[in-house]
């Protein structure tokens, strides 16, 4: 197994008055105590020996400095070989008597951090510092993300959900290609260059999102992004490793500093589906289901207080002046319908893909539906109780 010696190439951008103009991309690791505080977390529990390797091939770019604080990204490249990818955080530092403090994107300290350090924009703090919501554990698979393409195109999903390092858990990524090739942010945050080909864009709720393999991404140190803010073409960019037989982007879920399972999790109101194994699997929109090899069409974000209708098994979902099947009929809402819901009652129990649940959801327009055939991505009211 060999390791590449390779060049990160990240470049500084100039709206940062304070930070130093790296004039080349450094193909060392940079010196001095931060980087080595950065790459001694970066390496975190890995054996000495490994440590040892792996701190010749980290990549710390120090982006924004003033001495007494540090920002910037920190990389450690891969292999060139199939089930590879870099890993990597942007990582805010500040130092005290006792050396540096390091935290990384996504972590609690990041967001501390940043609320007192004058290298962070307000447009970044406004990001970094939003509540945290429960890793998937606590049961909210929100995203607020379409899928990172321009909404309205259907492209392929080329591998269902896998490992943001090929076939280890969790699997966090799938890989998209097709429609126009243009690869945009799944939801508004701030933008970073992580190496070239790869960008992280960082968004609330402790959220982020990876896109890797790209040609022509921009270049970014913390710029504001909106929500199908352009970032690059699909590609085959492998220049932090990993390898790519054919142009797509790798599209990676992260939350609270760590690579998530992105089956669950609605995004572009498709909920993905993890298979028996790696790069199977695909995603459902409704009761529509799409594997490894179909297209799936961005139907854009799911709104906070939204649910696609999921019938399980296709049809229609009853809508009712109340919150129980006792109650009128008032008519019904199409499978796939996007719908909104006002606010949340328990009921009659209704067993739907997703279990049995008595709880009811008054939609905007006044009807009652049971909510075993909504898809929410919260296992309870997603507005309140009525
Ligand atoms: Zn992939």
């Amino acid at each position: 197994m060999r390791r590449l010696m390779l060049s990160c190439a990240l470049a500084a951008i100039g709206t940062w008055a304070t930070a130093p103009a790296p004039a080349t991309a450094a193909p060392r690791p940079a010196p001095g105590p931060v980087a080595d505080a950065v790459t001694a977390k970066l390496l975190g529990s890995a054996d000495a020996a490994a440590r040892t390797a792996d701190a010749q091939q980290a990549r710390i770019s120090v982006t924004r400095s003033n001495g007494r604080w540090a920002f910037g990204t920190a990389v450690l490249p891969a292999d060139r070989s199939a089930d590879a990818h870099p890993t990597g955080s942007v990582f805010l530092a500040r130092a005290d008597a006792r050396g540096w403090t390091v935290a990384f994107d996504g972590e609690a300290a990041f967001g501390d951090l940043a609320a007192a350090s004058p290298l962070v924009s307000e447009t970044e703090k406004a990001v970094f510092t939003t509540p945290v919501t429960p890793t998937y554990a606590g049961g909210d698979f929100r995203t607020g993300m379409a899928l990172p393409f321009a909404v309205g195109q259907t492209w392929t999903l080329t591998s269902g959900p896998h490992g943001w390092g090929g076939a280890a858990a969790p699997w966090s990524s799938v890989d998209l290609a097709g429609g126009d090739q243009v690869v945009r942010a799944a939801r508004a945050g701030t933008a970073y260059t992580m190496c070239t080909g790869w960008i992280r864009v960082i968004h609330d709720r402790g959220y982020s999102t990876d896109y890797y393999h790209l040609w022509n991404s921009i270049s970014v140190n913390g710029a504001g992004v909106a929500q199908g803010a352009f970032l690059g073409n699909t590609g085959t960019d492998v220049t932090c490793g990993g390898s790519a037989t054919g142009r797509h982007v790798h599209f990676g879920l992260r939350q609270n500093s760590a690579y998530v399972p992105i089956a669950g999790h609605g995004i572009g109101k498709w909920d993905f589906v993890s298979g028996a194994a790696a790069y199977q699997g695909g995603a459902r929109h409704g009761s529509a289901y799409v594997g490894a090899g179909g297209g799936v069409y961005n139907y854009g974000a799911l709104g906070f207080n939204q649910g696609v209708v999921d019938a399980n098994g296709g049809g229609t979902l009853t809508r009712r002046s109340g919150p129980g099947t006792g109650y009128g009929v008032l008519g019904s809402v199409a499978d796939g319908a996007t719908v909104t819901v006002s606010c949340s009652a328990n009921g009659t129990s209704h067993t739907g893909r997703y279990g049995t649940t008595a709880l009811w959801d008054r939609l905007s327009d006044g009807s009652w539906v049971s909510d075993a055939y909504l898809s929410t991505g919260v296992n309870g009211p997603v507005n309140g109780w009525c």
